[in-house]
């Protein structure tokens, strides 16, 4: 499972918690974004409505407070017009009582303006004093429409606009017309500002200047303004901006307008979207805890998942996990736990499977070796007895009854040993090689029960419908007693059961200094290859004498190897070892080459004495061994028939074919063959017949202790019978004293071979020895004189 890609990017830098934190952050910001965004839109239209609004609100105040001091003034007029004595003073013409109550009027009301015109409207008199052409062009205009009547309107008379109202003075006929003006000065608009919060401003209609205003009004352009059409409501810089049109008393119209700062109206809002901030700030706290509180709740069991399964990755598969809770991460917990206990279950089998044998289901060699490695490690441990066993000849019951009944056998062998000893350590080690080690009881001879078992273990096995007999042999070795460790012990129960096969033995203990032995022996082999070119390897030479008469006939080539260090080693130690490493060839082709320029040599200094050399089994199987014969031959220029070669009846039997063949070609080239340690083969007669042969050579067991009447001199008188009868010479060898010499000679055998002739000699001392040797001296002096050879 690959749990960092490659990918490495920003998200694999920074932890889950911080990230789910991010991601809560992101989301509040935004959320608060939007929602302010909301509020920013939502207000702004608020904002230009609700400025609108009172705007119109304004608009219709405004027509309030116009009307009511309109009414005010007419009133007041109205008071002055109908005042007695003010009516008498102008009937009168008293001029100075008429202006005393017109004034006197005119200061209760605050008039700003006080009027008297004639009758039919000549303006007599004005306080304050206005340009009279222009005051007689308004007056006139707003007379005219009254018709007679009271009359109210706006007129605009040196630049201030004033609220005018004329009133007929009766007497009763209409002798005058007094009139009041209240100017819609820039206090007027400012008390108007008050009583509604917003800004009022009277305009010039030809230059937009303005003519009064509430407030200070610079900030507006009088171009802006004067861009307003009437009634309409518009944004002019920071404020909204509503025009009123006046009708003028002269026809014209003059634009008042009304404004209100955006700020003015979005003050209330503004504190409002200060408290939305706040308070959402206030809530982005708790939601960044909660946050942080989810996160640890999802980043907390995912932490422990990830231990958990570097544990597993560890190969610990004993933790348990447990995250706790129903949900994703819960159920990926409960499904990390099935596989903890699938993958350690999986991985236990694996590992059981990885020490068993499929076949048996013992321990496999593996596993048998840790068992007895950990002998080792511990010098303390309990003695242990290691018995490996064998089956005999199990490649021929593979070989001949096939590879699936050899299978079955182990499988019962396996049984049966389990069967036999269930508290040993039991394992297969190789093919048909056991192993059981075992805390030995204490007993005095363990060989007895071992005995019992292996008899109980070749018990015949019923395997498809036949019964199998098997041959098991053993060996068995000790801890500590024969060995140091568990590695020695394999070794050395290894080496006892080599010699139980090689020795024919059902059960061997191994032999104290036998693995110094095999040491020696493998010292030896390597040794072997390099001892003919140290000049280690010699020939000595042992003579076969005729018994009838004591003639040197032939003599048998030995083969001496003196070792560098080890001293003299003997022939039956380094030539089977010789045989094992594959060096025996090199060895008889050495050993042929010697003693025929040997032979050749003694032949030059006046010895004619035929040559015997030793064959090794593995010779025989050996194609190359005639021709390898025939050019040594004529290396020497000898002729065969100055050659024997002395082969075994056992290393014939190997590839009775082959050998017979090579035989019989060396025979074609006039080489003899002696038959070597006749008698303790197993070869038949009948094979014996077939066998191109020349002499026989009895072997020495049989020679040795030779005396009159044993059952050994019957032996040797029926073989030298057998092999007279073939047409065989008989040669004795180890003949060692003169009593059996006296039976081989009566019994008539050909040839003598022994001590008591010559031990083998170097080259240089046959001449010597032929020319000393007595033979009449060993013969007994009732038979003084010598028997004739009977062939
Ligand atoms: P072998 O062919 O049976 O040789 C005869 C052995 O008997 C020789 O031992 C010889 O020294 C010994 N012997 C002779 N007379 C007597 C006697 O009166 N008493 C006793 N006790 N022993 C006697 P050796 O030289 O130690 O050779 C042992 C075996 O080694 C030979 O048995 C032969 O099988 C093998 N061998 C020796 N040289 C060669 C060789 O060059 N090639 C091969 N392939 N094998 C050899
Ligand atoms: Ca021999
Ligand atoms: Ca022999």
């Amino acid at each position: 499972m690959e749990v960092s890609g490659s990918a490495e990017g920003f998200g694999s830098r920074i932890g889950l918690r911080s990230r789910l934190l991010l991601l809560v952050l992101a989301v509040v910001v935004l959320l608060q974004l939007a929602s302010a965004l909301a509020v920013q839109l939502g207000t702004a239209g608020f904002v230009r409505a609700r400025a609108g609004a009172e705007l119109a609100t304004a608009e219709r105040v405004w027509e309030r407070f116009y009307e009511l001091r309109a009414r005010r003034l007419l009133a007041a007029v109205a008071v002055l017009a109908e005042d007695f004595g003010f009516r008498e003073a102008v009937a009168s013409g008293d001029a100075g009582t008429g202006v005393s109550a017109l004034l006197n009027h005119a200061g209760r009301v605050d008039a700003d303006l006080a009027l008297l015109l004639g009758p039919e409207g000549m303006p007599l008199l004005a306080v304050p004093e206005v340009d009279a052409g222009r005051l007689a062009a308004a007056t006139g205009a707003l007379l005219a429409e009254a018709g007679g009547q009271p009359s109210l309107g706006l007129v605009e008379l040196d630049g201030v606009v004033f609220q005018l109202a004329l009133v007929p003075v009766r007497a009763p006929q209409r002798i005058a017309w007094a009139g009041f003006g209240f100017a819609l000065s820039d206090a007027v608009l400012a008390d108007y500002q008050d009583l509604v919060g917003v800004g009022a401003q009277l305009l010039d209609p030809r230059d937009g200047r303005a003519l009064a205003a509430s407030e200070d009004s610079s900030d507006f352009a009088p171009a802006d303004l004067v861009a307003v059409d009437a009634r309409e409501t518009r944004a002019v810089g920071d404020s909204v901006v509503r025009r009123v049109q006046l009708p003028m008393a002269d026809g014209g119209e003059l634009p008042l307008l009304l404004h209100i700062e955006y700020a003015q109206v979005a003050r209330p809002l503004n504190e409002l979207r200060q408290r939305i901030l706040v308070s959402s700030l206030l809530m982005a706290l708790p939601a960044l805890l909660l946050a942080l509180w989810a996160a640890r709740g999802i980043t907390r069991p995912l932490g422990l998942l990830v231990s958990a399964v570097s544990r597993i990755s560890r190969g610990d598969y004993a933790g348990r996990l447990d995250v706790g809770g129903r949900d994703e991460v819960g159920r990926l917990a409960g499904a990390v736990a099935s596989m903890q206990l699938a993958i350690g279950e999986r991985e236990a089998r694996i590992e059981a499977q990885a020490r068993t044998d499929g076949l048996t289901g013992l321990a496999n060699r593996g596993r048998a070796l840790q068992v007895l490695e950990s002998i080792a490690a511990d010098r303390g441990s309990p003695p242990r007895r290691l018995v490996l066993l064998d089956v005999r000849r199990f490649a021929e019951i593979n070989d001949s009854l096939g590879q699936s009944v050899g299978d079955q056998l182990l499988g019962e062998l396996g049984r049966r040993l389990l069967a036999l000893a269930p508290a040993a350590v039991l394992a297969r080690l190789g093919a048909d090689q056991f192993m059981l080690l075992e805390t030995p009881p204490s007993e005095q001879d363990p060989q007895p029960r071992l005995r019992e078992w292996l008899h109980q273990l070749a018990r015949p096995c019923r395997i498809g419908g036949a019964d199998l007999r098997l041959e098991l042999c053993a060996g068995w070795a000790v801890f500590p007693n024969d060995a140091g460790s568990g590695a020695e012990l394999l070794r050395r129960a290894q080496l006892a059961l080599g010699d139980a096969k090689r020795e024919g033995l059902a059960l061997c203990h191994y032999r104290p200094g036998r693995e110094d032995h095999h040491l020696r022996q493998l010292r030896l082999m390597a040794d072997l290859r390099d001892a003919e070119s140290r000049g280690e390897l010699h020939l000595v030479y042992q003579p076969k004498v005729t018994l009838a008469d004591g003639r040197l006939r032939h003599v048998e080539a030995l083969l001496r190897w003196q070792h560098h260090e080890l001293g003299p080693i003997g022939p039956d130690e380094f030539v089977p070892l010789a045989e094992r490493a594959g060096l025996i060839q090199a060895l008889t082709r050495h050993v042929l080459g010697v003693a025929l320029r040997q032979c050749a040599a003694w032949e030059a200094g006046g010895t004619v004495v035929d040559v015997a050399v030793n064959l090794s089994a593995l010779d025989l199987a050996e194609p190359e061994l005639v021709p390898t014969v025939a050019t040594q031959l004529e290396a020497v220029a000898l002729p065969g028939e100055r050659l024997i070669l002395e082969v075994t009846e056992s290393a014939v039997v190997r590839d009775v074919e082959l050998a017979i063949r090579q035989l019989r070609e060396l025979r074609a080239l006039g080489v003899r063959i002696a038959v070597d340690d006749f008698g303790t083969g197993q070869s038949s007669l009948a094979q014996l017949q077939r066998l191109p042969c020349d002499e026989l050579k009895i072997d020495k067991s049989f020679v040795l202790d030779l005396t009159e009447g044993s059952a050994g001199a019957e032996i040797v008188r029926i073989t030298v019978e057998l092999g007279h009868r073939m047409g065989l010479k008989v040669v004795a060898e180890g003949v060692e004293n003169v009593a059996g010499l006296a039976v081989l000679r009566a019994i008539g055998c050909d040839y003598g071979q022994g001590y008591l002739f010559s031990r083998p000699l170097p080259p240089s001392e046959l001449a010597g020895w032929s020319r000393g040797f007595g033979y009449a001296s060993l013969l007994p002096a009732a038979a003084d004189t010598l028997q004739e050879p009977r062939t």
